[in-house]
């Protein structure tokens, strides 16, 4: 018991340290790059798919609001009441519509507070970018898992790989981008079961990817709301990675490590956001002088180039959508926990 207090002070002595360190300065460990457009490897089969790209579960008062009690300490986590409320809106629809359409990603399936574990299994099937002995593996085992425990009830924002799906439960743009950026990221590697795998033991390498692209396209749109929100809700959320990577080389360092990393992300989230006007001036600055070639639509790699592509369609049944309500995303307010 003495060695876990001795460790746990030498914890809090460290998490105060570093907060002291970033109240000065910040640091920008999730600065904007973008994920490399192309290669982009997409089972043809997933294409076919003659449903809307993005899907919305039905409203279900009991359902949404028992789910918004349960996502109570997600919310706390991230400081930001739109966690896992289970009631997204258009500002949010149209960040994905807007992402999914510059990033040229016709494969991914959004799901908006929906559960649809029998067409998930589908998809699984037929994403065969993904090895099958991945798939029947931890495939079926990440889709049974969704189908026991369902996101509708439990919530958490996640990007499932083998499905190509993204869940969103959250009405957080940020949280979204995020999600999708992970599916474009798992779109330009080859071996994405592989990928997927190795995320189970060193998410902090893919998390710091799609952190990164969030910021990257926030940062060409000059959206000086949306880096702040980004701030706010990926840097803590981020710090649930880094502690669970530094717990491997810190065993006693329990909630202890846990909470200090996502209060210190907390603190450079709003540290950043500071500098933001700095920070975007000091971005387009180096783009002006150093021109990146624009991220054009890229020709996608098919196993199978026999396969026809699809008649273009609506993204998603308007109908279907939660009246917009005011957008509280002001700057000081934070969300997302469950960003896998
Ligand atoms: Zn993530």
């Amino acid at each position: 018991m003495k060695v876990h207090a001795a460790i746990r002070c030498q914890l809090l002595a460290l998490v105060a340290t570093t907060l002291g360190l970033l109240s000065s300065t910040g640091c920008h460990v999730l600065s904007p790059a973008h994920i490399p457009a192309r290669p982009q490897y997409i089972a043809p089969e997933l294409l076919n798919d003659s449903s809307s790209q993005v899907e919305f579960g039905e409203p279900h008062k009991v359902l949404d609001t028992a789910g918004w009690i349960w996502g109570i300490p997600d919310k706390i986590l991230l400081w930001d009441h739109r966690v896992d409320n289970h009631q997204i809106t258009a500002p949010t629809v149209e960040t994905v519509a807007s992402y999914l359409d510059e990033n040229n990603l016709p494969h991914v399936k959004v799901r908006v507070n929906q559960y649809a574990p029998l067409q998930d299994f589908h998809r699984l099937r037929q994403n065969k970018t993904v090895a099958w002995p991945y798939r029947y593996t931890l495939g079926l085992l990440s889709v049974g898992g969704e189908t026991i425990l369902p996101g509708r009830f439990f919530g958490g924002d996640h990007f499932n790989p083998y499905t190509q799906t993204v869940h969103l439960y959250s009405d957080v743009p940020a949280i979204a981008l995020h999600e999708l950026a992970h599916a474009k990221d798992f779109t330009r590697r080859r071996y994405q079961g592989t990928y997927a795998l190795a995320y189970m033991f060193f998410p902090t390498w893919h998390e710091t990817i799609a952190s990164r692209d969030v910021m990257a396209h926030l940062y060409d749109r000059h959206d000086r709301a949306g880096i702040i929100e980004a701030n706010r809700i990926q840097y803590p959320a981020y710090g649930t990675y880094v502690a669970g990577t530094a717990s491997w080389f810190i065993p006693g360092g329990g909630t202890a490590l846990y909470y200090g990393c996502v209060i210190a992300g907390h603190a450079n989230g709003r540290m950043l956001s500071r500098d933001v006007d700095q920070h975007l001036a000091d971005y387009h600055q180096m783009f002006r002088s150093q021109p990146v070639p624009h991220q054009s639509v890229p020709a996608i790699s098919q196993p199978d180039m026999s396969v026809p592509v699809p008649e273009p369609q609506p993204m998603w049944d308007e109908s279907q959508l939660n009246p917009p309500r005011v957008s509280q995303a002001a700057s000081n307010e934070s969300p997302a926990s469950n960003m896998h």
